[in-house]
């Protein structure tokens, strides 16, 4: 069967899995094993020196099953399938979101290094360049979704260090704001500091809009990271990461996992494969969803302002790199309510079928005041900055029937 020429949604119940090796298991067990038997000691070595980085592989030659902190099946599988939505050449699946980012930022940030970032980033990511870092001598200098190519290039120049900038680590649409980050722009960036001496690499965590809405591996960037929690686990039980991209940078990637030990577990990579299946059906109906959700609450009288891709004006310059990078506008909604957080709150504790919690991609739908909760450690000037305000709501919209959503919130709002 030529699997080429077919879509990621067809592949994600077969591929990379032969049954007559599990007894004709339709499904692929878990394997809940710790290591594996060489046939010879000659093929032991063989594999040793693939795993880590000690050789190049032969002409179709495939690194053989070792030790679970190295491979497993559930985890190769589940990597060859994640990796097929990116055309990515390889994939890592990691413990975490955070395990996957820190491993990157750890991979290609060396003492003296410059860390080029948009803002703002994810709490963790946030915590790990400003508090992290810092203490093993990486400098980091952010940018965001307002400036111009000429504004960050002369950033990247006052800071002095511009032939040590490795790495532009990007997040986009920015969370909670939903604010976009132009990703073919600050791949050009990159090349401007890129020397025969080194490589630039660009780092885009794609949780809001992958592995469906957004590929920024054909846009310029060479890593795209994910935390699987969200849209690729999406069922809110369990927490995940994942790193898919080029050849050469993944080969660093899976090295430097292979020794922090973050690879995820069997058990974990065996509930994403189960997910995998219908990714893209349930990514379908939550953008559809949302796209009903947004437009209910743009013209809700106490609503003042709703943040959401799918409300971008045509002819704007936000507008355009919409279309350039996503097919949908995702299912993450911010909005201000008119008042304070004395009426967010109200609002977030009236819900009946939407939970208050934070997380998001799920199936089900989520409520949360990011200046309260996941953006309670941000400093307030820089929150007030990123236009995080006390009446400021966060959505995620899920997969229920939209007429119920929208009386949920309805009666929420009233
Ligand atoms: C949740 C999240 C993370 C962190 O992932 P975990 O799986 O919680 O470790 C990173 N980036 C974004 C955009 C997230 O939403």
């Amino acid at each position: 069967m030529n699997t080429k020429n077919m879509q990621p949604e067809s592949l994600m119940m077969s591929y990379g899995y032969k049954p007559e090796l599990s007894e004709g298991a339709v499904k692929v067990p878990i394997f809940n094993t710790s290591t594996f038997v060489f046939k010879t000691a000659e093929e032991g070595k063989a594999q040793f020196e693939l795993a880590y980085g000690l050789r190049n592989k032969n002409e179709g030659e495939e690194l053989g099953l070792i030790y679970s902190r190295i491979n497993n099946p559930n985890l190769e599988i589940l990597e060859n399938r994640l990796g097929l939505w990116d055309k990515a050449d390889d994939c890592a699946v990691f413990e975490s979101g955070m395990s996957a980012i820190s491993t990157v930022l750890l991979e290609f940030l060396k003492p003296g290094d410059l860390l080029l970032y948009s803002s703002p980033t994810y709490g963790g990511t946030d915590h790990f360049i400003h508090h992290f870092l810092p203490t093993i001598g990486v400098e980091g200098v952010g940018f965001d979704a307002h400036d111009s190519k000429e504004a960050i290039i002369e950033l990247v120049n006052k800071t002095g260090k511009q032939d040590r900038l490795k790495l532009v680590y990007l997040e986009t649409p920015a969370n909670p704001t939903n604010d976009i980050i132009d990703i073919k722009m600050c791949s050009e960036v990159a090349t401007h500091f890129s020397t025969d001496e080194h490589k630039t690499y660009v780092a885009v965590d794609n949780t809001y809009m992958g592995p469906l809405w957004s590929h920024p591996l054909q846009i310029g960037a060479d890593m795209v990271l994910y935390s699987a929690t969200k849209y690729i686990g999406g069922h809110s039980d369990l927490i995940a990461g994942a790193v898919s991209g080029h050849a050469e940078a993944m080969q660093r990637v899976k090295i430097l996992r292979t020794f922090l030990g973050t690879m995820a577990s069997p058990n974990t990579c065996w509930l994403m494969l189960r997910s995998l299946e219908t990714l893209k059906i349930r990514m379908d109906q939550q953008t559809k969803n949302a796209q009903e959700v947004a437009k209910f609450l743009d013209s809700h009288p106490h609503v003042e302002k709703v943040f959401y891709l799918g409300l971008l004006k045509e002819g704007t310059p936000e507008y355009a790199v919409y279309k350039k990078q996503y097919t949908a506008p995702g299912a993450m909604i911010s909005f201000t309510i008119k008042g304070g957080e004395h009426e967010a709150f109200a609002f977030l504790n009236k819900l009946e079928l939407m939970k208050l919690a934070v997380s998001l991609g799920s199936t089900e739908s989520l409520a949360q005041h990011p200046a309260a909760m996941t953006h309670i450690d941000v400093d307030p000037e820089s929150r007030k900055k990123m236009g995080i305000t006390d009446n400021l709501v966060r959505l995620s919209i899920g997969v229920e029937n939209i007429d119920d959503l929208v009386s949920d919130i309805s009666q929420a709002l009233d």
